[in-house]
């Protein structure tokens, strides 16, 4: 059998392609490697996701696949190992199986960036987390660390400060990237402290993180601080690596799209955050898949009379 469409992962992106897929009577397959629902599921409240205010991240993902759904697209476990993407059908291979598709749409998200530094990859798990709203409650009454100056620190920030003693956040400039409202509502926050201009240089403990050593960007002064938990929350880097090399990317490694979704290779289309553009959200991983799947009816009609 030759689907119309596989989707390849399960995020907002992949949700909203499915509805999309399932309302146009696509014959979709929709193939997730690990849980449904993607990187929203860590986002303890989205406040941003108009008409759906006080979600939880989960709630939201929740919904998303509720939607897909209702018409017919559910995912399948099953992780897709390499791609054969130049002939007019497409072979999606996965750990078990090859599928075959007359378009394939890669919605794989992406994933928190490391710090790169002495002492993180051997704690990490041990007081070194990438995702505050599933491990904060660990730190009841303890000090923390955030690092990063996006929407992400400053929301990590903010949930910590509900459990923990202390939570220093710490950022390599002068100025948060994070929007104003969440800025506000940190500087609210009396158990929060910011550390500016400053970076990790190393995270050091024996079985668990007991500090991290600290540089002020401007003076070179260098300082230790005792903390019980390290938060990274410096950006992203998207799952593109079963493209890598097949479809245009930028430097960065996010795929080259156009605003229709399509990349550079005729009957392949891109998604969500594995997409280079401008803003990372929700909502514009939903609109993505929505245009893409539009996008790739009028490709089948077309290629496929
Ligand atoms: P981001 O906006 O890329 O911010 C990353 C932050 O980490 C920046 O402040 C950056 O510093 C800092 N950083 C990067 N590399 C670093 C390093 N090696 N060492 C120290 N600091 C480093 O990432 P994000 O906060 O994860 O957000 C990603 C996207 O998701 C954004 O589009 C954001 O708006 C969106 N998001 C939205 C929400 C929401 O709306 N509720 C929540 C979370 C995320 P500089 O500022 O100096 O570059």
């Amino acid at each position: 059998m030759v689907y119309d469409l596989i989707i390849i992962g399960s995020g907002p992106a992949g949700f909203a392609a499915g509805v999309y897929a399932g309302r146009a009577k696509l014959n979709t397959l929709l193939l997730e490697k690990e849980f449904a629902g993607g990187q929203v599921i860590n986002t303890y409240e989205v406040a941003n996701y108009p008409g759906l205010p006080e979600l939880s991240g989960a709630e939201l993902a929740m919904k998303l696949q509720e939607h897909a759904a209702m018409f017919g697209v559910v995912p399948t476990l099953n992780e897709v190992v390499d791609l054969e993407l130049d002939g007019k059908i497409k072979k999606v291979i996965t750990t078990t199986q090859i599928y075959e598709t007359k378009a394939v749409l890669i919605a794989t998200g992406a994933r928190w960036k490391q710090l790169g530094v002495k002492g993180e990859e051997k704690l990490r798990g041990r007081g070194v987390s990438y995702c505050a709203t599933c491990d904060g409650a660990f730190f009841n009454g303890k000090v923390t660390a955030v690092v990063g100056g996006g929407d992400t620190a400053v929301e990590d920030a903010i949930f910590l400060s509900r459990y923990a003693k202390k939570v220093y956040l710490i950022h390599r400039r002068d100025k948060l990237r994070a929007t104003k409202i969440l800025q506000e509502a940190l500087f609210e926050i009396d158990n929060v402290e910011v550390l500016w201009d400053t970076q990790v240089q190393e995270i050091y403990g024996n079985s668990k993180v007991e500090g991290i050593q600290l540089i002020n960007t401007k003076t070179n002064e260098t300082q230790p601080l005792e903390v019980d938990g390290v938060f990274v929350a410096i950006g992203t880097d998207p799952n593109s690596n079963l493209v890598k090399g097949k479809v245009a990317m930028d430097e960065q490694e996010y795929i080259i799209a156009n605003e229709n979704c399509e990349t550079s290779i005729p009957g392949v289309y891109a998604a969500g955050d594995v997409r280079q553009k401008l803003l990372k959200q929700i909502v514009t991983a939903t609109a993505d898949g929505a245009t893409a799947v539009y996008a790739i009816e009028r490709y089948i009609i077309e290629n496929w009379k």
